[in-house]
């Protein structure tokens, strides 16, 4: 993990403040207790990052939302189907249930790779 460090891809992955990477954004690390799975910090206690930018910022997430859950999706058809060769009708019903079972990480996943459009990693001068 730690070879990803610095990169877009660790913020997305870990759900790490993405200007420091030090912290997570969110104050729940398990995204499925569902009562918390998008409570979030308001900002970094490290950096001091905001992270809602403006009131509204995270709806723009739902528009990622979608091609993550198709790519979740795919992998899902991908190893039902193609890999174990299990028929289209059991398939789809795997595919649904993979939508359902990782929607708490699609919607984490989304926000993570929708603030990162917005905000980069920078580096500490005084790095220890
Ligand atoms: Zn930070």
């Amino acid at each position: 993990m730690n070879i990803l460090q610095g990169t877009k891809v660790y913020s997305i992955i870990t759900g790490s403040c993405p200007v420091c990477q030090k912290e997570s954004m969110y104050k729940e690390s398990n995204p499925y207790k569902l009562s918390q799975t998008l409570k979030m910090e308001e900002r970094c206690s490290h950096c001091g990052t905001k992270y809602k930018i403006e009131p509204s910022f995270f709806y723009g997430a739902m528009y990622v939302s979608y091609p993550v859950g198709i790519a979740f999706a795919v992998a899902a058809f991908v190893i039902s189907n193609l890999i174990l060769k299990l028929n289209l009708i059991v398939s789809f019903f795997i595919i649904a249930g993979t939508m359902i079972a990782f929607l708490p990480v699609i919607m984490r996943i989304s926000r993570n790779i929708w603030i990162n459009f917005f905000m980069s990693y920078k580096k500490e001068e005084h790095s220890s």
